[in-house]
């Protein structure tokens, strides 16, 4: 089952900071990170993220900037993780050295696929307010294509409890 009927994703604080912390730790290699966000549904149209994981990633250079890869086994072992905790994929969070973007790169290589799923990308390596998801840019897939949500729309799509 998709995600497009979901109209409430609530995030923790604590979650924020992990994923911050996770950001920042890349950063300061230099390096852009991944970070998945999985969870499940509470009630019609809410999801709750309730995990945070760093998967097993190898940052690399490209001719449009860098990049990130996570191997399939990788992806096998997580999918069976979320599956015995009865999560599923929500969101997937990346950093950019500067300003962030969905780059072509990002969208190809996305890792969150099923409809209504979304991509947070990141500013500076994390080091930026992440109390909120206002210094980031977020999409969601929408007939396949990754869309830009405007700040009004992630207040209302994004609760940080
Ligand atoms: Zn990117």
């Amino acid at each position: 089952m998709g995600l497009l009927d979901v109209e409430r994703f609530l995030i923790s604080r604590g979650h924020l900071r992990d994923i911050q912390s996770a950001l920042q730790d890349g950063g300061v290699r230099g390096e852009e990170r991944f970070v998945l966000l999985s969870g499940s549904r509470r009630r019609a149209g809410e999801v709750l993220i309730k995990s945070v994981v760093v998967p097993d990633q190898t940052a690399g250079t490209h001719e449009r900037g860098m990049s990130i890869t996570v191997g399939g086994d990788e992806l096998a072992r997580l999918n069976r993780v979320w599956s015995e905790r009865h999560e599923q994929l929500l969101a997937q969070v990346h950093s950019h050295p500067t300003f962030p973007f969905h780059s072509s790169v990002d969208s190809r290589y996305s890792i969150a696929t099923l409809e209504g799923s979304l991509s947070i990308v990141v500013p500076n390596f994390g080091f930026c307010d992440m109390t909120n998801l206002r210094s980031c840019a977020v999409y969601r897939i929408v007939d396949g294509q990754w869309c830009w949500l405007p700040p009004r729309l992630v207040d209302a799509l994004v609760a940080v409890i």
